[in-house]
């Protein structure tokens, strides 16, 4: 029996970035890996598409300096991420003629980096940052923990939050973060994110902006380090079936079967199901229970001007007011990240049902006019191109108590990873990639 025979076989289903950090990981520590992903596409609900010729986004994401274990994988691949991604200090600033804020926090040693950017804050009263004083001592007290969980809205009303601070600052942070609105959001999941940005080491509070498409920040070099290792990736192969036989596992579905026969005709040893929740439900059936959750969409509405159209900073803030068909709440200056995507702009709208209610050439147009009235650039109301895209299922809706599953199944080498299995954070990357890590961890562990 040769050495390659006697090495754990693993089937992992799904290469989003769970997916992913579960096959580099399971790879690294020396199994035979081979992924199957049902897209033509790595990277799931952050990935690469194709748009007007250039290589954009499915939406516009953000990531930040408390993502070790992305950043860690993302160096496992041979990626260096301070070249791919750019870093700004933690901020919240609004375009500078309108009633907004300006918060940056200074490249000062936490905590005074928070202490020095609030005292210096534009647009916030003495109020204002009395009660965000109140507030992140009160947190920092509990330990950023809540025993009994309750929504966002009913947190900042205990904390005697001003309506100018969570206007401007906590409701754009929550619907940012947990792609959820304050008043249907978890407090506990709120605190974790804040207690990893606004409380955190100055380095773990910066943000971090893709300069490359997000298949190439690291799917895709997550997959050629998989077949380097000695595993297979097989794209646009939809896996229907999941089977034990014996203790072993079997996987059938489109694009796979004829494989089978002819590539990987041995069964594996451990399957990890690394797809969204709604996915592995429908694959799982009665394997594993996974909740049926709700979700929240986002659309990211991708405006090119001419290339001379550049921001004051590489984002900013936008009030959203639907009342007035104000949707946009960030808008994102891509020539800033990346020279060849000069004039173009990406505006987020999270949890963004309401806002294409009536379909996307209207949003497009409204966000325009939003744009050219908030940041008094009325050339903005007139792109050269305009192209709304939507994930539908962006998120699970991140409500108080939510349920999250385990890793583990029941089924002995059936693993689950996801953004939405246990753990601190919201449907995020550094969700799904802790999860992926987290199975292969686990599933290393089990079989000894
Ligand atoms: C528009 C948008 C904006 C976002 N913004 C941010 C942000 O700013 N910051 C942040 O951290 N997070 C953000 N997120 C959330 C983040 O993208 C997700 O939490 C994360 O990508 C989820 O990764 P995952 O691997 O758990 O699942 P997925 O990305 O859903 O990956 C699952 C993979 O499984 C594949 N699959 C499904 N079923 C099968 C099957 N039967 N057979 C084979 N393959 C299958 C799918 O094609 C997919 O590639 C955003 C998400 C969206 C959509």
């Amino acid at each position: 029996m040769n050495a390659s025979s006697t090495r754990r076989t693993v089937a992992v289903i799904g290469a989003g970035w769970a997916g992913c950090a579960a096959a580099v990981e399971l790879a690294r520590r020396g199994c035979e890996v081979h992924v199957y992903e049902a897209a033509r596409i790595a990277g799931g609900r952050a990935r690469r598409i194709e748009l007007h010729g250039q290589s954009l986004d499915n939406g516009q994401h953000i990531l930040l300096g408390a993502y070790r274990d992305t950043l860690h994988v993302m160096h496992l691949v041979g990626l260096e991420p301070a070249s791919l991604l750019l870093r700004l200090p933690l901020q919240m600033r609004y375009p500078e003629h309108g009633d907004g804020m300006q918060l940056v926090a200074p490249r000062l040693p936490a905590p005074l980096h928070m202490a020095v950017g609030v005292l210096r804050a534009q647009g916030l009263a003495i109020a204002d940052k009395l009660s965000l004083a109140r507030f992140t001592s009160a947190a920092r007290w509990m330990g950023w923990q809540l025993n009994v969980d309750c929504t966002v809205t009913e947190l900042l009303e205990r904390f005697d939050q001003t309506d100018r601070l969570t206007r401007l600052m906590w409701r754009p942070l929550c619907i940012a973060s947990l792609n959820t609105p304050p008043e249907r959001a978890s407090a506990r999941v709120f605190l974790n994110v804040l207690r990893d940005s606004l409380a955190a080491k100055r380095q773990a509070s910066d943000m971090l902006l893709p300069r490359v498409d997000l298949s190439a920040l690291f799917p895709d070099a997550a997959l050629a380090y998989v077949e380097k290792h000695g595993g297979s990736v097989t794209l646009g192969a939809h896996v229907r079936q999941i089977s034990n036989d014996e203790g072993r596992w079997h996987i059938h579905g489109d694009g796979i079967d004829a494989l089978h026969d002819t590539l990987h005709d041995r069964p594996y040893d451990a399957v990890v199901v690394a797809t969204s929740p709604s996915h592995a439900r429908a694959l799982l059936a009665d394997l594993a229970e996974v909740p049926d959750y709700d979700h929240e969409p986002i659309t990211t509405c991708y405006l090119q001007y001419d290339a001379h159209v550049v921001l004051p900073h590489p984002f900013l803030a936008l009030q959203d007011d639907p009342s007035a068909r104000h949707w946009g709440q960030f808008v994102f200056d891509r020539g800033q990240l990346d020279a060849t995507q000069a004039g173009l702009l990406a505006v987020v709208v999270s949890a963004s049902e309401e806002a294409i209610a009536d379909g996307h050439e209207a949003l497009v147009k409204e966000v325009c006019a939003q744009l050219a009235q908030t940041l008094q650039m009325p050339a903005l109301a007139h792109p050269v191109w305009g192209k709304a895209v939507t994930e539908k299922r962006a998120t699970f809706a991140c409500v108080p108590d939510l349920k999250r599953p385990p890793n583990a199944t029941a089924h002995r080498g059936l693993w689950l990873a996801g953004d939405y299995t246990e753990g601190d954070y919201p449907a995020t990357i550094e969700g799904a990639v802790r999860s992926g890590l987290a199975a292969a961890a686990q599933l290393l562990n089990a079989a000894g």
